[in-house]
This record gives C-alpha cells, sequence and structure tokens, in this order.
C-alpha cells in the first residue's frame, strides 16, 4: 500500500479532545497530521455546557480571542447559575463563580464550540485531512500511522504516534484495547440530546431534573439562547436495557410534566433529535497507552458518571497527551513502557473525581429518599451545588 504522508504525530479526531491535542504538539513544534471523517463546522450529540475549566485551557493555548468573538456573534451563551430540582420539586440554585481571570461558563451549540478549537489547530501549524480512519497500521506490535479513505480511496499515512481522539466509538480503541477491557454497562450511558423553542426559560441559568422514572440519570434544560434551549435526558445503559426505555418516549413523558408543561403554553417546536452513547471514567484498570498511541477524550472513556460531562477532561487528557509525545519524541523511545506515564497522570488528574462520581451516583440510584431532602435542606448557593457544576 502507498504511503501518501509521514508525520511524528497523527491525532484522529478533531473534536475537542483531539483538537486540544492536535494545538498543543503543533505549538511545540511539532508536524501534526489532524484527521477527522467530518468537515468543520459540524454538530455533535451534546448538552452544550462548557464549564470554566475548558475555557481556561483554551485561554492557555491562545484561543482567548476566538472565544470573545464567538460570545460577542451570540455562538456562545453566558452561564450564571443552575437549578437542580429534585424528585418532589424541591430546587438548590447556584450561582456560577468565574475563573480567576474573569472567565465564564457557557451553553455553547458543539457545532460552533469544536470549530473554534479545531481552527487553532490549523492556526497552530497543525495539518487538517478530511478523511475516515478505518485502522492503524501495526508493525512489530508498535501503531506506526493510519489507513484512511478520502474520496473512495484508502490510503496509508504513516507517523511516529498515532492518538485515537475518534470518540466513543474510536476505530483506534477497537483495535488496541483488549476485548477484556471494553466498558461494561454499569459504566456506559445514552442519551438524547434536542433543540426546543417555546419554552419558558431561565435566562442564563442551566437546569438539571431528578426523578424517579431516570435516575441515577437526569433530564436537563441549557438555554443557548434567550428563546432556544438544548433539551435532553440521559440513563445509565444497564438501567436503560432492564427498564426497557425508549428515550423519544421519555422526552415526550418529560414534556409532559405539569411542571414542564406549563412553561410551554403556546407549544413547542423540537428540531435536531439525536442519540448517542457515553462511557464514564469510573471503571478501573483501563489501559490508554499503547506501543505508538494514546487514547484521548471519549475514546479512552473519560465521561463523568453523574453529571455526563467529558468536554474538560478531553481538554485535560489532550494537554497530558501532548506533553507524555514530546517527552517520548525527545527520547526517542515511542513504547507502552515510555507512554505509560500519560495513564499515570490522567489517574493523578481526574481518578479521584471519577471515583467521588460513582459513589453519588450509586447514592442517587439507591436512596432517591435522601437526594430530595439534600436539595430541600441545601436550598440555594451550597458548596454542593457548586461542586456539581464544576464536574461538568
Ligand atoms: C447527549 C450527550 C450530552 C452531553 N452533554 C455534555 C455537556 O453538556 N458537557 C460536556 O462537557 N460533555 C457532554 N457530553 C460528553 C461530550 O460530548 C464528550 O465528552 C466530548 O464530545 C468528547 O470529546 P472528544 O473530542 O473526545 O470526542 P468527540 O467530540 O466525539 O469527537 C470525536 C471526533 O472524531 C471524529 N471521528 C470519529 N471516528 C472517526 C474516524 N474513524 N475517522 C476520523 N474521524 C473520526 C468525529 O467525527 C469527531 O469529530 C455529552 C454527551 C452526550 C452523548
Amino acid at each position: 500500500m502507498q504511503t501518501v504522508s509521514e508525520h511524528e504525530v497523527i491525532v484522529v479526531g478533531a473534536g475537542p479532545g483531539g483538537a486540544t491535542t492536535a494545538t498543543a504538539l503543533a505549538q511545540q513544534g511539532h508536524d501534526v497530521l489532524l484527521i477527522d471523517r467530518q468537515s468543520f463546522p459540524r454538530d455533535k450529540t451534546c448538552g452544550d455546557a462548557i464549564s470554566l475549566g475548558c475555557i481556561q485551557i483554551m485561554n492557555n493555548l491562545g484561543m482567548g480571542d476566538k472565544v470573545r468573538d464567538a460570545v460577542a456573534r451570540g455562538e456562545f451563551y453566558r452561564l450564571d447559575g443552575m437549578r437542580l430540582v429534585g424528585p418532589s420539586g424541591h430546587v438548590l440554585e447556584a450561582d456560577f463563580k468565574r475563573g480567576a481571570n474573569g472567565e465564564e461558563s457557557y451553553v455553547a451549540s458543539r457545532i460552533y464550540y469544536d470549530a473554534v478549537i479545531q481552527q487553532q489547530a490549523v492556526d497552530s501549524g497543525a495539518h487538517f485531512l478530511h478523511a475516515e480512519v478505518k485502522a492503524p497500521i501495526i508493525e512489530n506490535g508498535y501503531v506506526v500511522g493510519v489507513m484512511a479513505q478520502a474520496n473512495g480511496e484508502t490510503k496509508a499515512y504513516r507517523s511516529r504516534i498515532v492518538v485515537g481522539a475518534d470518540g466513543v466509538t474510536s476505530s483506534i480503541m477497537r483495535a488496541l484495547r483488549p476485548e477484556a477491557e471494553q466498558h461494561e454497562d454499569k459504566h456506559r450511558a445514552v442519551a438524547l440530546r434536542a433543540y426546543i423553542k417555546g419554552l419558558d426559560l431561565f435566562a442564563h441559568q442551566v437546569e438539571f431534573f431528578l426523578y424517579d422514572d431516570i435516575l441515577p440519570g437526569y433530564a436537563w434544560i441549557f438555554p443557548i439562547s434567550e428563546d432556544t434551549a438544548n433539551i435532553g435526558l440521559g440513563m445509565r445503559l444497564d438501567r436503560f436495557r432492564d427498564l426497557k426505555k425508549n428515550l423519544k418516549k421519555m422526552l415526550q413523558e418529560f414534556l409532559e410534566m405539569p411542571a414542564i408543561k406549563e412553561r410551554a403554553k403556546n407549544g413547542t417546536e423540537l428540531r435536531d433529535v439525536a442519540i448517542w452513547q457515553l462511557s464514564f471514567g469510573s471503571q478501573k484498570n483501563m489501559q490508554y497507552a499503547f506501543d505508538g498511541a494514546l487514547l484521548v477524550g471519549d475514546a479512552a472513556g473519560f465521561i463523568n458518571p453523574i453529571t455526563g460531562g467529558g468536554i474538560h477532561n478531553s481538554l485535560i487528557s489532550g494537554i497530558l497527551a501532548a506533553d507524555t509525545i514530546t517527552g517520548a519524541l525527545g527520547s526517542g523511545d515511542v513504547s507502552r513502557e515510555r507512554l505509560k506515564i500519560y495513564e499515570q497522570r490522567c489517574h493523578d488528574e481526574m481518578w479521584s473525581g471519577m471515583r467521588r462520581s460513582y459513589f453519588y451516583q450509586r447514592i442517587l440510584l439507591n436512596y432517591p429518599g435522601l437526594i430530595d431532602g439534600l436539595i430541600k435542606y441545601l436550598g440555594r448557593n451550597s458548596g454542593v451545588a457548586q461542586a456539581f457544576i464544576s464536574k461538568l
């Protein structure tokens, strides 16, 4: 098979995780090929909540102006706080803090958000290729590139390291991670997202709804503007299968709940209904480093098991991957032994939060009454509410 090009690093997937990895690597002077099967801008099924931590990382990578421009164009909608509605209708409210440099949280449709980071990767010097990666190329046990299809032709692209940042259904992850290490259903979820018009919204507030039929998941209403919101719901996969649920039907039932229905007096308009999967970072002993390859973001499975948030962890893992790769290329050693430090760094950065969230998730599942009481007791501006949103 003819080789089209050779690079130091190939990053597969230009979502938040891959584009961050490519940006950081290009800024460190590496020759990077960033491949995505979609051209940008493109949609990604998501709740679109972008935490303060994401904006801080983006600013560190030089995206401050791009974020300000997106806010000015109305593509990033500022968040001031949250409302958490419990099973009996009690509400816990919290204001969001700003970052030390004035950074804020947003709801930003992924069609806009992802385009900002993908563009930053290109502006930083990464080469972008619109192609679908079919499989890693493996020689003597090492990943040495990928086979990718563009315009009906499959060709070889070679590199010293490949980063799999191609999301939850990652072709790189499936080829490299042993079958026994795939995510179990209790560490996975399914979720539906749509955009809704016609509902009375709480301006600049995200809303989470916990109720018996959905626990330990939740439904959400996240405004993207004064009149439109991202609406959706998600469930843990084992519960979803056991209860034989249907997400579209569950959304209709949510919209029929009296507290929601009274906010839609003139009817609602739904668009872009889509369903996608999530893999939580709460499963132990998962492998993210291989001979010649690393996994980043959803491809590794870094979603928080209580909030379903994964963008911040994708960015964090992208930065850690880039630093690990720079060290490995410098030493001339891209073996798993050398790259394994990435697993340790991800563990140090994310594992305690993942386990704590998994513990809260089990409380939500087994003691919903306790949650009701807590929400009633905590009321407004508690540290718990702040902690919840900081995990997004
Ligand atoms: C319904 C839902 C709601 C969510 N809500 C939130 C939220 O509000 N906030 C939050 O922080 N997180 C949320 N998440 C999680 C969040 O969407 C992910 O954690 C995040 O998108 C992970 O980023 P990523 O870059 O790792 O992967 P992705 O964003 O999935 O990007 C992967 C990229 O790889 C490309 N790709 C895939 N396969 C190939 C291939 N074979 N060849 C080439 N390219 C390929 C895709 O086109 C895509 O661009 C939600 C998830 C779901 C499903």
